[in-house]
């Protein structure tokens, strides 16, 4: 890590000059700008009598600072509810978007702004003064590629199922992708209104999943809707709120903003535009902002029916302009005191992006795995299993899982028949989980994506040499591959 000299005496609480003319006395000519490295900066630390270890620039001491309580009157603990933050999922054709469009158009009433609404990535809706915000990219991938980058953004996911074809590949990997992240999942029925439709064949499917009506015993909300005839709309919205009261979904609106990336991209006429969702605190034009290596300074900000707003607080997804660079979805922002501190925090990272490329580093792979058992970091090891047949990912699952024991807890996430696709990469590399193929290969896509992550994958023919290498591994025993 390096820290510039004039960094380094701001921290330490003594002025640059001193340090500069005590780096001259030990022969260096130097600026306030100059970087000093690790070794450097200790030395001369230890001469003003600091601690070595905290020379290095503390990103998350900087970034707490910025977030402490705005005006000398604000108390700290005043958490007020917030709006629950919503991702719709299902498979391909079951009505993700028509739901989105029905809820959305339901709620724009006639005179607002001619109904036109932006697609900004999120809008919120109201029921009787309550507000939802939908996260408008429907589907598990935009969901997990975001909890990959550690953004916890969704509160609830409604998982749609049409009532006319039942449970699905991708229902299954809704469900399996929202029990990876521990958000409740609500059901939504839909396209009850087709002749063909028969909800209770989804409800009896699904309790597979350990899904269950509450009048069957169970604890899932189901609620039947037709996103084409706007059937039971307001059930789900009233639904989506029951849930998110016994959640007690809470925030404090009088902090600086911090959230999540949801979308970005770069305007011609505007630069870099992103919409953010703001999860703690309240953003405001003119806020000195840092997202990732982009800085810059909240310039406008627009909500998703294209009005200008002030501010925006918890829960509430607006689209901002004003930074140097377009961010990553899934990152986060954070309103600092100073554009200064900003900037210091982006270059920092950049510093850092440049270091971890040096040194690429992998999420988990079966040779670290018993390490990290010896060290008692991990106490699960979690799996994902692809394979040719539905027979042959029984027996690879049936048979890892008898491996589980008290030390190392076996857990498979997620099995599928067919090839290792990129939503599985990510789903591991959201979890630090491995992928195993049986009789399968990854697609081009996905082997690049878990080069790039990290993901360990392997392939194997032989369901004793899949169960063997994942035993080795959890006993240590296991050869490097290749
Ligand atoms: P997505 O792939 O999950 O986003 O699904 P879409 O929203 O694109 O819907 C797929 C198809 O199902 C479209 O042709 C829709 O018009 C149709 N559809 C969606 N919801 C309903 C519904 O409630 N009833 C009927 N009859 N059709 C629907």
């Amino acid at each position: 890590d390096v820290i510039t000299v004039g960094e380094l005496a701001k921290r330490m609480g003594v002025k640059a000059n001193e340090l500069i003319r005590e780096l001259m006395r030990q022969g260096s000519m130097v600026t306030i700008n100059h970087p000093l490295d690790f070794e450097t900066a200790a030395i001369l630390a230890s001469e003003f009598h600091y601690e070595v270890e905290n020379v290095a620039f503390d990103e998350e001491t900087v970034l707490a600072h910025a977030g402490e309580k705005l005006g000398e009157e604000a108390k700290t603990g005043d958490l007020k509810p917030r709006p629950p933050v919503v991702t719709i999922m299902g498979h391909v054709d079951h009505g993700k978007t028509s739901l989105l469009d029905a809820i959305r158009a339901a709620n724009v009433t006639a005179g607002e702004a001619g109904g036109i609404t932006q697609h900004i990535g999120a809008y919120d809706v109201e029921l009787d003064g309550r507000k939802i915000t939908f996260l408008d990219t429907p589907g598990h991938e935009a969901f997990t590629a975001m909890r990959a980058r550690g953004a916890k953004v969704t509160d609830i996911v409604i998982l749609v199922v049409a009532a006319d074809d039942g449970v699905m590949p991708q229902t299954k990997e809704a469900i399996n992708h929202s029990k990876a992240a521990g958000v409740p999942i609500i059901i939504a029925v839909n396209k009850i209104d087709k002749p063909e439709a028969n909800p209770e064949r989804v409800k009896q499917e699904l309790t597979e999943f350990e899904l269950v009506p509450e009048e069957w015993g169970g604890e899932t909300i189901f609620v039947e809707v037709s996103a084409k005839k706007q059937t039971n709309l307001d059930q789900l919205l009233e639904m989506i709120l029951l849930q998110a009261e016994v959640m007690e979904l809470k925030a404090d609106p009088d902090k600086r903003g911090k959230g999540t990336i949801v979308e970005a991209r770069l305007d011609k006429g505007r630069g870099p535009v992103a919409t953010v969702l703001v999860q703690e605190g309240t953003l405001k034009i003119g806020d000195p902002i840092v997202s990732g290596v982009h800085f810059g300074r909240v310039r406008t900000m627009t909500d998703d029916r294209g009005s200008r707003v002030e501010a925006a607080g918890p829960s509430m997804p607006v689209e901002v302009t004003g930074l140097s660079g377009v961010p990553d979805a899934g990152e986060m922002f954070h309103a600092v005191e100073d554009e200064k501190v900003a900037k210091d925090v982006a270059q920092h990272r950049q510093q850092k992006l440049r270091e971890a490329e040096l040194a690429k580093t992998s999420k988990i792979s079966l040779e670290q795995l018993y390490a990290r058992i010896k060290e008692g970091d991990v106490k699960e090891l979690k799996v994902i299993v692809k394979g040719d047949v539905q027979g042959s990912v029984e027996a690879v699952k049936d048979a890892l899982l008898k491996l589980s024991t008290d030390a190392c807890r076996l857990v498979v996430i997620h099995t599928g028949v067919g090839g290792i696709i990129e939503s599985d990469v990510t789903l591991a590399a959201a979890s630090d989980a491995i992928v195993l193929g049986f009789n399968v290969r990854p697609e081009p896509k996905a082997s690049t994506l878990a080069e790039n992550e990290g993901v360990d994958i392997r392939m194997y023919n032989i369901i004793y040499d899949a169960v063997a290498d994942v035993r080795d591994a959890m006993e240590g025993l296991l050869a490097p591959t290749l």
